[in-house]
């Protein structure tokens, strides 16, 4: 027998372990800056399976000086002490080397809004819910569950495959994905089990960053409030700047990846969003200060600087409009994300595996698409020219409540990588 249909079927026969290891990586509660419970269960794994993990914390310090580095909002709050990364490098031939795996973070729940436990996986026929279960602790499982079978099958492999289980993806992946790079796991292709709904293959993720804007007044007693300034009055002209610059760009800018697999984004492919702000005391008195936060999304073809300068040039028009902004300017503050976009070239080879052993596998066909949130795959590419893609189950509801994903999904993801692994790698 061939050595794929030994993997599909050694897979299939590995189901219930699917469900359980996703279940128990739901269970550790690994939101973003609490890392530690779920790299337990992956360690765990890899023992079990004879592989040696490489256990270390990030040091921000040797990462500092890095082209994609920035200090994450988890680095800001709680460090990096606790939070380790896993890898495993396994040995195969000399041909090359390739990485699989994905982030092991998830983000918080509020537990009013989920019907199910989300921390807990609730098995319905094929549908499997709970946070993380897709974004993406399932796809860690199905890659997991890919290498026992390679193992189990017995396939001597044509190269290296390195394995990475990384932190603090949903915060910039700075400490997770890029530590990984700088510690030499830099592979010939990279494939992230991210949710894109196998076969699909996703090429391209979105640049993120985040900003703060301080917009001062004059603080005075109401009573006398026509001799202060309000700066809730003057961040809410900002607030409309933003809000024109944001409907400017979603006029003008395109990218058809970002909407190949949710027609929903055609023209919405960029995104500004006002997420917070806070400002006064309370009723009786003018504020003195305003403070708004956002966050600016963007497909592959500006630089982070580009988009840097329309924000403040938009902030700016106003203060230039405004007597008493002219004299007293608000400020643009970068903090957390500072993401760029990436674009791994499709005609790459890990781009053309991966899209016949989806089709393959799942009798579908594949689109190539791009993600509207920001990728850990983007390391690879932008910093190490390295092809990076996204290979992974269905997700629904990811980030919000009630995320699901479906079994069949997530077996079809192990076997896609699987034969990935196959194909690119080769055997001996
Ligand atoms: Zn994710």
């Amino acid at each position: 027998m061939s050595v794929k249909p030994a993997l599909s079927k050694n897979i299939d026969s590995l189901e219930d372990d699917l469900v359980e290891l996703a279940g128990a990586l739901v269970a550790s509660q690994s939101v973003t800056g609490n890392e530690r419970p779920a790299q337990e269960v992956v360690i765990d794994r890899l023992k079990l399976l004879d592989i040696k993990p490489d256990v270390w914390e990030p040091d921000a310090d040797v990462l500092r000086g890095h082209k994609g580095f920035f200090e994450t909002s988890s680095f800001v709050e709680y460090g990096y002490e606790g939070r380790p990364n896993v890898a495993a490098h396994i040995e195969g031939g000399n041909g090359r080397t390739l990485t699989v795996g994905g982030h092991i973070d998830v983000v918080d729940v509020t537990p009013a809004e989920w019907e199910r436990d989300p921390w807990k996986l609730t098995k319905e026929g094929d549908t499997v819910y709970g946070r993380g279960v897709a974004d993406m602790k399932g796809g860690i499982a199905a890659v997991l569950i890919a290498l026992e079978a390679i193992q189990e099958v017995g396939v001597d492999l044509g190269g290296d495959l390195i394995f990475q289980s990384t932190i603090e993806e949903e915060d910039g992946g700075v400490g997770g994905t890029l530590s990984t790079l700088e510690r030499g796991y830099v592979p010939d292709a990279a494939i992230i089990a991210e949710p894109f709904a196998v076969p699909n293959v996703c090429v391209a993720s979105a640049g993120v960053m985040y900003f703060k804007i301080h917009v001062p007044g004059k603080s005075v007693h109401a009573a006398w409030g026509h001799e202060g300034v309000n700066a809730i009055g003057k961040a809410a002209k900002i607030y409309q700047s933003l809000e024109k610059l944001d409907n400017d760009r979603k006029s003008s800018i395109d990218y058809p990846p970002a909407y190949r697999q949710n027609p929903e984004l055609e023209g919405n492919v960029t995104n500004l969003n006002i997420g917070t702000i806070e400002s006064g005391d309370w009723p009786s008195t003018v504020p003195s200060e305003a403070v708004l936060e956002g966050r600016i999304g963007w497909p592959p073809g500006e630089t982070r600087d580009e988009v840097r300068s329309q924000i403040e040039c938009a902030v700016e028009s106003v203060a230039n409009d405004d007597e008493w902004l002219t004299e007293h300017p608000p400020t643009v503050e970068w903090f957390g994300w500072q993401a760029s976009p990436h674009e791994t070239p499709s005609d790459a080879e890990i781009v053309k595996v991966a899209t016949e052993a989806g089709e393959a596998v799942t009798g579908k066909t594949a689109s190539l698409v791009g993600g509207n949130a920001g990728l850990d795959e983007r390391f690879f590419q932008r910093y190490y020219d390295v092809p990076a893609i996204s290979v992974g189950p269905k997700g629904y509801n990811l980030h919000g409540a009630d995320e699901h994903t479906t079994v069949t999904s997530l077996l079809e993801t192990s076997e896609t990588i699987a034969h990935s692994i196959i194909d690119y790698l080769g055997t001996e």
